[in-house]
């Protein structure tokens, strides 16, 4: 059976890159029928962020991405939270230290900034605790047993270290990116167990994904250069067999497609790198998010789907259902793929006007509840109707249709120089006095029927002051169907607005 997780470490918000991760591993569960796992890895107490938990939840929760196993909902597997697991991971570390291969080291702080600066003036590249070095610090391969024992005895603080072999080369066959070789001298001596009894991210993260049985590795491309040390621990373990496949994902690029997305791109161009609004608990610092900038999770998931996968055809729409029947590993691409949040604007237009003109009307009352304005819930559906395919947020239902509930008091002044003249004027008074005679209902037909009489009784060609009219009625000179507006705007008004303009 498949078993895949998603292993977030409570650092501070969920970004973007991490949803995608998790929706990934979540699809690759769902269409192998297998499970999706949530561990929290806070073993780093130092990193921990109060409220990243929290977030972590409520995000996946929006999105729909449920885990099967969590610290909320928890399978077999517990407890699902590193910090949780503590008293578990000394024994491996142990383990390993018993098989020759791993190592107490006793350095100190200043010993260990020494020999960095003894390394750095040596002209070495990027200093390593390593083969080489280790035979110069203070660890129980450079120190008689005894001493050792006693140091330990006596409660000297101790990190235990992995020994990476001198000259080995560590291979893995990543299910994205193929081969993958590394030179074992390239590695350091990281460190598996903290002097605070803390296990390191590598440990831990091992030594769970083999007791939580997970058979894909599912995360993101920064992942990928300490893959070769856990391919080194699942060897030293003795649990070679059942290593987990690594899928490493491609990383999200900045827009231009120059380097790594961040958040400062994010920020420096306005969009969004939250799935929801996240204030930061040190600073107070709010960032939007998707959620509230009024992404529908649908769009979201869909963007989110295509930013390193694709179906290997032209269809673009898909809802999570569909994602899951089309998605593979094989399609997933080994390049960088660029983060362009106007192809996120765009998938949320499109599951906008895949909406009814009711659901949507729902969405313009909220915002006129809020605005204090009442109108009739048909005018909504209406109004909904005519702006569909000209929002890419619900906002924008009223934002860019409030002029058709509140009449203009300002004319667009570049539109006003170029097409006000007086055949509009003859036009629109002419209108004006129908629409005062009119007994019927203004409806489209209505109005068009009424304002081309108006225009033909005086000689003039209608299309020649339609700008004209648009501007006088709605203060702009472009938008939707004007008679259709006219119909939602309603006889009286739309009289009163023309009187309003002529004046
Ligand atoms: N805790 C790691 C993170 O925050 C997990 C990496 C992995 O999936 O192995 O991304």
């Amino acid at each position: 059976e498949v078993r895949v997780r998603f292993a977030p470490s409570p650092t501070g918000a969920l970004h973007i890159g991490g949803v995608r991760t998790a929706l990934y591993n979540y699809l690759f569960a769902r269409k192998t029928n297998g499970k999706f796992l949530l561990r929290i890895e806070d073993t780093d107490q130092t990193r921990f962020v109060p409220g990243a938990e929290e977030y972590i939840k409520e995000a996946l929760d929006w999105l729909g991405i449920n885990p099967d196993e969590s610290p909320w909902n928890p399978g077999d597997c517990g407890p699902y939270r590193q910090s949780e697991r503590k008293p578990m991971y000394m024994q491996y570390a142990l383990d390993l230290v018993e098989k020759g291969h791993a190592y107490y080291a006793f350095d100190t702080a200043e010993e260990l900034d020494a020999m960095r600066e003894r390394l750095t003036a040596a002209r070495v590249v990027s200093p390593q605790y390593n083969s080489i070095t280790r035979t110069q610090m203070k660890n129980s391969l450079t120190l008689p047993e005894d001493e050792v024992k006693a140091r330990l005895a006596s409660g000297e603080p101790y990190v235990i270290r992995i020994k990476i072999p001198r000259k080995e080369e560590v291979r893995l066959n990543d299910l994205i990116r193929g081969w993958v070789m590394v030179h074992s001298s390239t590695l350091d001596d990281k460190v598996l167990m903290k002097s605070d009894g803390m296990p390191t991210y590598h440990l831990a993260n091992i030594v769970d994904d083999h007791l939580m049985g997970i058979t894909h590795v599912i995360r993101g491309e920064e992942w990928l250069p300490s893959a070769p040390l856990h391919v080194l621990l699942y060897k030293y373990f003795g649990w070679e067999d059942t290593m987990p496949q690594f899928a490493h994902l491609p990383l999200l690029l900045k827009p231009d497609g120059n380097g790594k997305l961040s958040k400062r791109d994010a920020d420096k161009q306005g969009f969004p790198i939250f799935p929801m609004e996240w204030t930061d608990p040190n600073s107070g610092e709010k960032a939007m998010g998707f959620r509230e900038q009024g992404y529908l999770k649908e769009a979201l998931i869909n963007f989110l789907a295509f930013l390193g996968w694709n179906p290997g055809d032209q269809r673009e729409m898909f809802s999570l259902e569909e994602l899951v029947d089309a998605f593979s590993i094989e399609r997933i691409g080994k390049s960088g793929t660029k983060f362009d949040i106007n192809k996120a604007k765009w998938y949320n237009e499109q599951y906008l006007r895949a909406k009814s003109d009711e659901e949507l009307a729902v969405y313009l009352m909220a915002d006129l509840e809020q605005e204090g304005i009442q109108i009739e819930g048909d005018k909504a559906v209406q109004i909904a109707h005519i702006m569909k395919e000209r929002i890419t947020f619900s906002a924008d239902l009223w934002k860019e249709g409030k002029f058709m509930l509140i009449a203009p008091t300002t004319f667009d002044e570049a539109v006003a120089s170029k097409r006000w003249n007086q055949d509009a004027v003859t036009v629109l008074n002419a209108y004006n006095e129908k629409l005062t005679a009119f007994s019927g209902v203004l409806n489209p037909e209505t109005a068009k029927s009424l304002l081309e009489a108006a225009a033909e009784e005086n000689g003039i060609k209608l299309g020649k002051v339609m700008q004209a009219v648009r501007l006088a009625t709605t203060g702009v000179g472009a938008g939707p169907d004007l008679m259709a507006v006219f119909s939602i705007i309603g006889k009286e008004e739309l009289s009163q607005r023309i009187t309003f303009a002529l004046a």
